[in-house]
């Protein structure tokens, strides 16, 4: 490979192989391995029309053996079977998600790099019925496909600066929980502003007063030895990232309080004291936040300088996920 995936924008270079299986007469066939390229979609697409896609974003990581492992698949596997059935997508086997992603690790291990890079998955279903009349009707054609790209950090370094939304939402009420096309699409209006306006990086959505995440990340508030996070709702993505940081938090020494957290809160915990304010997610890990811009008025994290609680939190997941340590027992 002439590319070097690890210094490449992320996302941008693709491993050679992927597990993909047509959906058509009713049923997913056998799995295959193919080529990125081998995969063709028509013009008339039901996704390309009628938004019917839904994905997954994972990571196999190379442990300290030299072998690929992916984290957590099972939970992302269930994830994505959530999403479709949302999407009214027809929803694959849970055994066979899984099949998909281990055989694409295994396909693409040579190409994955050593931490911090890792092999990125996007297990992805789309609706490809070429029919532009089934506008009120799921396809009844669809491609289960699991990309994978070998990939460095997503964030450069040095902590993001965050504009905060409060009166748009990041998506629709029905659609806040999955991974869907569209809800990053109505996001980017808002980021390109945030990002003309201030330089931000990313938009804090807070509808009503109400903390729920980013717009590809989850966010966690750390204080003392509390983690304080949004308690799941519909309205917001289940990060698997957030779970697995919430589940070893007590071994940490920190207490967690899942709860509804107010804007006012949060930003009189900024100004209070050195809590750190932190994004968690497969792509960003976890990556602390540096200011807070609310009604043009910015609030510095006084904690963001040291970091100490984002490279613990960092450290203890990166090594599990590297099979540095051992996950725990229970981790699905
Ligand atoms: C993917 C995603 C996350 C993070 O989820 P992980 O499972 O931790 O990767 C958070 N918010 C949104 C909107 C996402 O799309």
């Amino acid at each position: 490979m002439d590319i070097d995936p690890v210094t490449a924008p992320f996302g941008t270079v693709f491993g050679p192989k992927m597990a993909a299986s047509r959906f058509i007469d009713g049923s997913y066939q056998p799995l295959e391995m193919v080529a990125p390229d081998d995969i063709s979609v028509h013009p008339a697409a039901h996704v390309l029309h009628y938004g019917s896609s839904c994905f997954e974003g994972l990571k196999a990581h190379r442990q300290v053996d030299g072998s690929v492992k992916a984290f957590r698949p099972a939970r992302h596997a269930q994830r994505l079977l959530n999403s479709a059935a949302r999407l009214r997508l027809p929803e694959p086997e849970f055994e066979m998600v899984l099949a998909a992603i281990n055989s694409t690790v295994e396909a693409n291990a040579s190409s994955t790099p050593y931490s911090p890079g890792s092999l990125y998955l996007r297990p992805v279903i789309i609706g490809t019925e070429r029919n532009i009349g089934a506008a009120g009707r799921p396809a009844k054609e669809a491609i289960f496909y699991v990309l994978a790209s070998p990939v460095g950090p997503y964030f450069a370094g040095g902590s993001l600066t965050l504009v905060v939304e409060t009166d748009l939402p990041r998506t629709t009420p029905q659609f806040g929980s999955v991974k869907t096309g569209a809800n990053y699409a109505m996001a980017l209006g808002l980021i390109e502003r945030a990002a003309a306006e201030y330089g931000a990086d990313q938009v804090l959505f807070a509808p009503g007063g109400q903390v729920e995440e980013t717009g590809a990340s989850n966010i966690i508030v750390v204080h003392g030895d509390t983690i304080t996070t949004p308690a799941l709702t519909d309205g917001f993505l289940h990060g698997v990232t957030r779970e697995s940081l919430l589940e070893l938090a007590p071994t940490l020494g920190y207490t967690v309080d899942e709860r509804t957290l107010a804007l006012d809160e949060l930003l009189s915990l900024i100004s209070a004291n050195g809590c750190e304010v932190l994004l968690t997610g497969t792509a960003a890990v976890v990556s602390p936040v540096g200011t807070l811009i609310h009604a043009g008025v910015h609030h510095y994290v006084a904690g963001a300088d040291a970091n100490m609680h984002a490279a613990r939190l960092r450290n203890a997941l990166v090594a599990i996920q590297t099979g540095v340590n051992e996950a725990p027992s229970d981790w699905p």
